[in-house]
Parts: structure tokens; sequence; C-alpha cells
């Protein structure tokens, strides 16, 4: 495939079951648990990484629109930089995420002491 390629879901597969969206660095793919899933192309990379865990094989790459694919180094650059946020704000959510269950925990090994 030439180009970027994005990840697309077919929704009429999709069995909700969210594996997808921990495997995906930069949160382009949006949905609840038991719900269908769907991708948003703009923040798609192109990484591939969530397509092993779909249990039911419903991701599919597919060549991104040329409006997403950058024409100059500058908007390379821009694109590069836009990505690099999506991914650290990712980390940091996940970080505060564990932060708070390590804290839920603790409060209730406290209330069992
Ligand atoms: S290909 Fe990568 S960036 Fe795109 S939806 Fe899948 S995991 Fe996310
Ligand atoms: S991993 Fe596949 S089946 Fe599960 S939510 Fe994602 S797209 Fe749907």
């Amino acid at each position: 495939m030439k180009g970027l390629a994005i990840a697309f879901i077919d929704e009429s597969r999709c069995v909700g079951c969210a594996r997808c969206l921990a495997a995906c660095p930069t949160d382009a793919i949006v949905g609840a648990r038991n719900f269908t899933h769907t991708v948003i192309a703009a923040r798609c990379i192109g990484c591939r990484l969530c397509l092993d865990p779909c249990p039911v094989d419903c991701i599919a790459m597919r060549p991104a629109p040329e409006e997403l694919q950058p024409q100059t180094p500058e908007a390379k650059s821009a694109r590069i930089a836009q990505i690099r946020r999506w991914v650290q704000a990712k980390r940091r959510r996940l970080a505060q995420e564990a932060q708070a269950r390590r804290a839920r925990l603790e409060a209730k090994k406290a209330i069992c002491r």
C-alpha cells in the first residue's frame, strides 16, 4: 500500500470488546465496552498495533485520504509534533489511572486492617 494507511473498523462485525482501545498509542479509537468502536481517521498514524488484539479480525488498513497526508516539510513536522502530544497525553492518562487504582487499593486495604 503506497502512502499512509489508516485503520478502519467494520462496525457490523465489531463485538465491542475494547481490546483495540488499549493498543492504540494515539487514542484514535473511540467506543465503550459492549458497543461498536470506530477510528478517528485524523488521529490514526497507521501503526497497525490495533490489528492483532482484535478477536474477530474486523480492523483493516485502508489508504488514508489525501487531506490526511502531509505534503510539505512544515506540514510533516507539525504532524509529528501533534502525534507526540497525543502519545504523551495517553501516557499521562494511563499513569494517572494507575495511580488512582493504587490509591483505591490502598484505601480498601486500610479498611480491612
Ligand atoms: S493503526 Fe495505530 S494509530 Fe491507527 S487506530 Fe490502529 S493502533 Fe491506533
Ligand atoms: S478489538 Fe475488534 S471487536 Fe474489539 S472493540 Fe476493537 S474493533 Fe471491536
